[in-house]
């Protein structure tokens, strides 16, 4: 129980590598409020999975894209907990399609979410932290971030931009005691990986050494590491969780 007592936030948390990432936290000790776009009903399932961890759950929903949207879920995070000791930035869209036929709103709609939403939320969270000297904030990025794909110029840009993201705040916050991190998950089973056409997966498959999908869980434990005690030295990283796909 390494997080007993601590306050987390999960963005982007009802389903996917947000949920897991959410039970793993609570799993180790900490209250978790999981944020989503969608609908309060839809977390019923997460909320009482998390809850069966012994732990305070909470969600909240906004839209990361939306500065008015973050202000009031960091409003209702603080009246319900108190403090914020985490801040996983974990939601994210796909547009994807090959550049010459990426529609503008394409563009946009992922850089909002992906890199805005981040910043928006980063924001919202560091001057707590600050004040209270501690916190560990990990950004979910992508190995497409580090290598680029072919019909993703959108969704790599705004990956790449969340790594330095995280790099720079990580050199401005690093002496107020608050670490920030990034995760770089490669191909996980997840919705947003389903859709995807069978000869898309098996062009990722024939990349990745370990020869097979990675499932949330396996990204939720690197997460959790660096929001631990033990990965108290580190800040400004980028660790990839990807079966060695980028390599
Ligand atoms: P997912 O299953 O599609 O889940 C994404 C979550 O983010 C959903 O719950 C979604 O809500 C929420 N969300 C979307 N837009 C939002 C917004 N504007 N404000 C608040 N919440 C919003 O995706 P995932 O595969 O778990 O991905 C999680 C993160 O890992 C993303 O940042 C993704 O880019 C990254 N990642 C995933 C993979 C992979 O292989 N799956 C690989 C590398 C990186 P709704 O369900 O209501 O839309």
């Amino acid at each position: 129980m390494t997080l007993k007592g601590k306050n987390a936030l999960v963005t982007g948390g009802y389903r996917g590598i947000g949920k897991a990432i959410a039970l793993k936290l609570a799993s180790m000790g900490a209250n978790v409020a999981v944020n989503d776009i969608g609908d309060i009903e839809t977390a019923a399932d997460t909320l009482s999975e998390i809850r069966a961890l012994g732990v305070e759950a909470e969600a909240i929903q906004a839209n990361v894209a939306v500065e008015e949207d973050v202000q009031k879920l960091f409003a209702k995070f603080m009246e319900r907990f108190g403090r914020i000791d985490i801040l996983i930035n974990n939601a994210g869209i796909t547009r994807d399609g090959l550049l010459m036929k990426m529609k503008e709103s394409d563009w946009q709609a992922v850089l909002d979410v992906n890199l805005k939403g981040v910043f928006l939320c980063t924001k919202a969270a560091v001057r707590p932290m600050m004040l209270q000297k501690s916190g560990s904030i990990v950004n979910i990025t992508s190995v497409v971030g580090i290598t680029g794909n072919a019909g993703q110029a959108n969704y790599s840009a705004s990956k790449a931009g969340v790594i330095g993201f995280t790099k720079s705040i990580a050199k401005e916050i690093g002496s107020k005691g608050v670490r920030v991190n990034a995760v770089a998950p490669g191909f996980i089973h997840t919705k947003m990986t389903e859709a995807l056409p069978e000869d898309v997966k098996n062009a990722y498959m024939a990349n990745i050494p370990l020869k097979r999908y990675g499932e949330p869980e396996e990204v939720a434990e690197v997460v959790t590491f660096l929001c631990e005690e033990r990965s108290k030295y580190m800040t400004g990283q980028v660790l990839k969780v990807d079966g060695g796909m980028a390599l």
